[in-house]
């Protein structure tokens, strides 16, 4: 393979990221015969979030059916939503069954990025100095890559042990200890009641209430997984049953909010089930309108709230100090471990890599006003590039799996259109992305992450710069074949 530290012949194409987006597409490249390819992963395995992730608790919150590629089904998923090490498998299954693994260059962070618009190439740095050329440039790194930290005075004296839940330390022994949990996110409410019964005191930092609602969790049984694994078509019917579940959902998300007020009931009786306490039921009644946030799904976590070791505080957080959290009342909280569960820094996207397009011209000032893209894809002026899981890509209501399905064939047309007309480079043209996102950001008004709350789908100026407003298939049907009259396409 590559090895030495610049290639001469350029690749055709170059792959950043080994999650569900990078193997998804490199299966897709080895299926259409393309081989002429690398993966560059910063960490030393595939897997993206679900390698990062392990956490006590971690698992999906889509079907593993549903969430998992269509052509690599696993009739043995253990249950309906699997935990984070089986999903890991999955994708290192994926990896060894379509020998991906010689195409990926491990330890390998992509720092800088810049276009040739002389001979239509990209040159991409690495943190370690090794350079590489390639046509087409594709970015798999996900939108939930990078944890985010909250800004907290004092922090750095905290003399205890401190970690996000996306770099769990499990070498830190949480039995018998005073922990703090800093953030009620879909993380946070998986982990919590690992945690609980451990720990002497769980003091849960909340700055907002989840909406939590009951996850229709359960094993599958040996006959089950016979029964799939004999009749393939069993599993196809199976994920085409889920698949129209959840996507029924953007009724009430999308095209009619109202239909909300019937999850609400749902989410204040599974509320009652789960917590006796009256006063501390009205404390985790969250103070915006269902869906506004990701609605969560746990059976475990109200419960776990109502442990006589676990406190909920809702002050906000004046402070740290060596040995304690002070709220805004004064009050000190001491602690001997620290746990963040405050998300990821998710509407930075393709950050902090260095990306630089026609004439020069810097990612970064092309998304001054926050992040987009044509299809969550092409990015005007920077041709030959391709983001998988863009921006307005993510979903509140299905599995992200299908989005980036509905994404490999784009890039896959795109590759054969440059090398069959020979092309220097494809770039989608400014206006035909401005009418796209002026259209898009039209439908985002009228869905209800517009209802009035912060989430991580906006920028600090409220712009949705992540989540796609409607129906899957729709998204599906617009990037089943690229519209070549977007792009000028350049000899
Ligand atoms: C805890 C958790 C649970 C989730 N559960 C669900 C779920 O149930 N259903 C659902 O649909 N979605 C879920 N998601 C969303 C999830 O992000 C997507 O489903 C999917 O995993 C995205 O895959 P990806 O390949 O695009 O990105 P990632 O999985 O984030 O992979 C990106 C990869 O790129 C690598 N990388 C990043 N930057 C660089 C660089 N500069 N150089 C080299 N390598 C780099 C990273 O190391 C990583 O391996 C969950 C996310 C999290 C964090």
């Amino acid at each position: 393979m590559h090895n030495n530290s610049r290639d001469p012949a350029p690749l055709r194409v170059l792959i950043i990221g080994a999650g569900f987006g990078g193997i998804g597409l490199a299966i897709r490249l080895q299926q259409a015969g393309i081989h002429d390819y690398l993966i560059l992963e910063k960490a030393a395995d595939v897997g993206g979030v679900w390698r990062e992730n392990s956490y006590p608790g971690a698992a999906c919150d889509v079907p593993s059916h549903l969430y998992s590629f269509s052509f690599e089904p696993k009739a043995d998923w253990t249950r309906k939503y699997a935990p984070q090490a089986e999903i890991l498998g999955y994708l290192r299954h994926c990896a060894d069954k379509y020998g991906l693994r010689q195409h990926i260059r491990f330890g390998c962070e992509a720092v800088e990025a810049q276009f040739s618009e002389a001979d239509g190439l990209w040159s991409v740095r690495c943190a370690d100095g090794q350079e590489l050329r390639t046509q087409a440039l594709v970015c798999a790194t996900g939108q939930l890559s990078r944890p985010a930290y909250p800004r907290i005075s004092g922090l750095d004296n905290f003399r205890g042990k401190a970690f996000h839940s996306a770099r769990w330390d499990h070498q830190v022994e949480l039995r018998g200890k005073r922990v703090a949990v800093i953030g009620t996110g879909a993380s946070a409410i998986q982990f919590v009641p690992q945690i609980a019964p451990k720990v002497s005191e769980l003091l849960l930092f909340q700055r907002s209430a989840p909406y939590v609602i009951a996850k229709p969790d359960r094993p599958y049984a040996d006959w089950e997984r016979r029964i799939k694994a004999r009749f393939p078509w069993l599993q196809r019917l199976d994920r085409g049953l889920k698949y129209i579940q959840h996507e029924s959902r953007v009724l009430a998300f999308a095209t009619f909010p109202p239909l909300m007020k019937l999850m609400r009931l749902n989410f204040y009786w599974h509320l009652r089930r789960g917590i006796a306490d009256a006063q501390l039921r009205h404390r985790l009644i969250p103070d915006y309108p269902l869906g506004c946030k990701r609605i969560l799904i746990s059976n475990d976590y109200y419960p776990a709230l109502a442990r006589d070791n676990v406190r909920v505080v809702d002050q906000g957080i004046r402070e740290v100090t060596d040995d304690a959290v002070v709220t805004q009342d004064g009050q000190r909280h001491p602690v001997d471990v620290i746990i963040f569960g405050t998300g990821f820094a998710a509407t930075d996207f393709l950050a902090p890599m260095r990306i630089q397009g026609l004439g020069g011209r810097g990612l970064e000032q092309a998304w001054a006003a926050g992040a987009e893209a044509y299809k969550g894809i092409s990015v005007s002026g920077f041709p030959n590039l391709f983001i998988l899981y863009g921006p307005n890509t993510n979903l509140g209501h299905n599995s992200i799996v299908y989005m980036l399905e509905s994404q490999f064939p784009y890039v896959l047309a795109c590759l054969k259109r440059l090398r069959e007309q020979g092309l220097r480079y494809l770039d989608v043209k400014a206006e035909v992305q401005s009418a796209y996102n002026r259209r898009l950001q039209h439908s985002l008004q009228h869905t209800v992450w517009e209802s009035g709350c912060d989430s991580w789908y906006k920028t600090a100026s409220g712009r949705n710069t992540n989540n796609w407003p409607g129906y899957t298939f729709l998204y599906r049907r617009q990037t089943q074949q690229p519209e070549f009259a977007d792009y000028d396409c350049t000899r």
